[in-house]
């Protein structure tokens, strides 16, 4: 059965499809295709858009392999089976009385799928998943199973949290989590150059702070979450959310993506009204709640990871470049920030970051729009998100990434045959 990514940029037919449900069939896996001659890749959720999960190897499918294991209410350290969404992980932590600290936009992700491509939200202050990984257990390529810390094998942990399934399995992840809490939500409209102007005190003044720009539009989108402030604020009544998100977010752009997508000359004149009829909305709700929304409307997508002082930099001259596009470009441009960390090949490793995504509707040309991206972002020294299309080889990589060789090191060790290469790593790790 051919396997394919969410967006539908990626698809493979892998010899062997396998379905484990304990951490003793993992390994057992493992050794098989081993015998077989086969290499290994773990399926996660198909939200990659780069092709990171494909093989024609054995696919390992973890859709049976959930839940936690433990949890330590106290010191908020809760380990997972390392197949669970993030959906899923979010309700369980819930019933606890925990939380994650930060998340991305949607919750469709498995953990590990979601920490092995370096999947962040936003936080001038905080780090990417990842960052909240506090252990991990693998099996290696010989089917043994090792576990790494901080405190233990920190080579390996360094290494592992953002590794692109290149190490081994990961079988269970230990998270640390916080106590629930609330999030206060302040979506509002608001002209890019004030944005722009004001977006150093933003990222400070705030817990999470983003934007979304239409790239014909005068206006943003700025979203601003913040812990438990805000009296007065309400919560959201569920008609209103599934009006905001649902039906104006998916039903009402679905609709004005197709049009634009029939009527390519339409798409400038689409892009301002949906720029303009941006609303503002102000709400309570569990974090989880605020950091996830429905993305029904299909798109594909790349992001990088750049210095922070040098994001508006990179925007000017997007802003510059965009309109002498052959292609009108119908999706926002979404910029997040995250605080410097030191996982070898997280795209904030050692920098204070800001991160800028450019999407493209489905169906529409894109190629000319990310060709101009990655050409700006290669001046800015940007690192490619590993799960969102780049082209970006392991030349490029090393210079990007100081410990790029421990991590090309690590992978010697813990997988000397390349039972876990598939040809994106080759891109990205070199043969
Ligand atoms: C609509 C949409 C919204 C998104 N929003 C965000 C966002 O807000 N922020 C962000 O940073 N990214 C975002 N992404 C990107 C997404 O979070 C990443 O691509 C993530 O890796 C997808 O997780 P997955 O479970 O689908 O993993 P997959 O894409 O299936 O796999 C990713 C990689 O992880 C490996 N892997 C998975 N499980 C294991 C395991 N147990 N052991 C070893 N390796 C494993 C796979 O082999 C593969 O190499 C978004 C993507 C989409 C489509």
């Amino acid at each position: 059965m051919t396997w394919q990514n969410w967006a539908g940029t990626a698809s493979a037919d892998p010899a062997r499809r396998y379905w484990p449900r304990t951490a003793e069939a993992i390994a057992d896996t493992v050794r098989e295709a081993a015998l077989a001659g086969l290499t290994v890749r773990v399926l996660g959720s198909g939200h990659s858009f780069t092709a990171a999960a494909a093989t024609s190897g054995a696919a390992l499918d973890l859709s049976g392999w959930t839940g936690v294991i433990s949890a330590d209410t106290k010191s908020g350290l809760v380990t997972v089976r390392s197949g669970i969404t993030l959906r899923s992980l979010n309700a369980a932590l819930d019933m606890l009385g925990l939380a994650m600290r930060n998340l991305g936009d949607i919750d469709a992700q498995t953990i590990s799928g979601a920490i092995s491509t370096g999947t962040h939200g936003t936080g001038a202050r905080l780090g990417g998943l990842a960052t909240q990984v506090a252990a991990l257990e693998l099996v290696l390529a010989d089917g043994s199973t090792v576990s790494c810390s901080e405190q233990e094998r920190p080579d390996l942990f360094a290494a592992a949290r953002v590794s692109l399934g290149a190490l081994g399995v990961i079988s269970t992840v230990t998270l640390r989590c916080v106590p629930a809490f609330t999030l206060v939500a302040d979506e509002r409209p608001m002209p890019l150059e004030e944005v722009t102007a004001r977006f150093a005190e933003f990222a400070a003044d705030n817990d999470h702070f983003e934007f979304f720009w239409f790239p014909y539009g005068k206006n943003a989108l700025v979203k601003r979450n913040n812990l438990g402030v805000g009296q007065g604020v309400k919560p959201f009544p569920e008609w209103r959310r599934f009006w905001e998100y649902e039906v104006m977010e998916n039903v009402a752009f679905g609709g004005l993506c197709r049009t634009g997508r029939a009527a390519p000359s339409l798409i400038k004149p689409l892009n301002k009204l949906a720029a303009a009829t941006l609303s503002r909305r102000s709400y309570s709700a569990p974090s989880y709640r605020v950091f996830v929304t429905p993305r029904r409307v299909r798109f594909v997508e790349s992001e990088y990871a750049v210095p922070r002082e040098s994001v508006l930099d990179v925007l000017a001259e997007l802003r510059r470049g965009v309109p002498r596009l052959a292609d009108p470009v119908m999706f926002p441009v979404e910029v997040r920030v995250a605080a410097a960390d030191d996982i070898w090949l997280s795209t904030a490793y050692g920098r204070d970051t800001a991160y800028v995504a450019i999407h493209q509707y489905l169906g529409l040309p894109y190629q000319k729009y990310f060709g101009l991206f990655e050409s700006i972002m290669a001046a800015a020294g940007g690192r490619p998100h590993w799960g969102k299309m780049h082209t970006l080889d392991s030349e490029r990589l090393r210079v990007l990434y100081p410990c790029f060789d421990g991590f090309l090191r690590v992978r010697d060790e813990t997988d000397p045959e390349r039972r876990f290469a598939n040809p994106y790593l080759r891109q990205v790790f070199g043969p």
